[in-house]
């Protein structure tokens, strides 16, 4: 295949689209945020998987523009809850939950638990223009911590600890988060497919 380009951005978090911005800088791809098309079409994700998620996020967009699409999908994959919350992440605690309900939830369900293994799992979504699917995957180890740790980052990231540090994802400077970072991991393997094709 050649390079996509343009290439649609399925995120409405300015975040993802700053971090896929500076990822993709060495690669000549026109990057186009969703917000920057006329009435992008909503997309409910209720599809049982990750991937699936990420695939129809893309696809809804891929159909409205013809162009390239990229969507991404994370849930964190804790191993005492059989890999739940998983595909559940953003909704664990109800349909309206806010991130603070979602970690008071993981606590209680974690109150003396002993095996605290978690890891995060990214899967990055790309269709083609033609239609053709890929997705790319990236994964980032820890442990669930007893208590909230640290201002920084979103989401659960007071709540995780990844492999190796001693330091919650919220404790960590961002930089250092995203380095090791399951959406670094995954868009890093996005890049070097890119990269192949360039
Ligand atoms: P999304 O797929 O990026 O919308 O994320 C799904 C859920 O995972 C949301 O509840 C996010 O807050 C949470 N989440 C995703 N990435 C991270 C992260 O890097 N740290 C903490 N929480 C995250």
């Amino acid at each position: 295949m050649s390079l996509p380009s343009p290439l649609i951005l399925a995120t409405g978090n300015p975040g993802k689209v700053a971090e896929l911005r500076a990822l993709l800088a060495d690669l000549s791809v026109e990057l186009i945020p969703a917000a920057d098309l006329d009435a992008p079409p909503e997309v409910v994700e209720d599809a049982g998987t990750l991937a699936g998620n990420a695939q129809k996020k893309a696809r809804t967009l891929h159909a409205h523009t013809g162009q390239a699409t990229l969507a991404d999908d994370t849930g964190l994959e804790v191993a005492a809850l059989g890999g739940g919350p998983g595909v559940h992440t953003a909704r664990f605690a109800g349909p309206d939950a806010t991130p603070a309900d979602n970690k008071q939830r993981l606590l209680n369900e974690m109150d003396g638990v002993d095996d605290r293994r978690a890891r995060f799992r990214t899967v990055v979504a790309l269709i083609e223009a033609d239609g053709t699917a890929r997705t790319f995957e990236g994964i980032c180890r820890g442990t669930i911590s007893t208590a909230p740790r640290g201002t920084g980052g979103f989401g659960y990231d007071p709540l995780f600890q990844p492999e190796g540090y001693d330091q919650t994802f919220a404790e960590m400077p961002a930089d250092a988060k995203n380095k090791i970072s399951h959406r670094r991991r995954a868009l890093d393997a996005l890049h070097d497919f890119l990269a192949d094709a360039a």
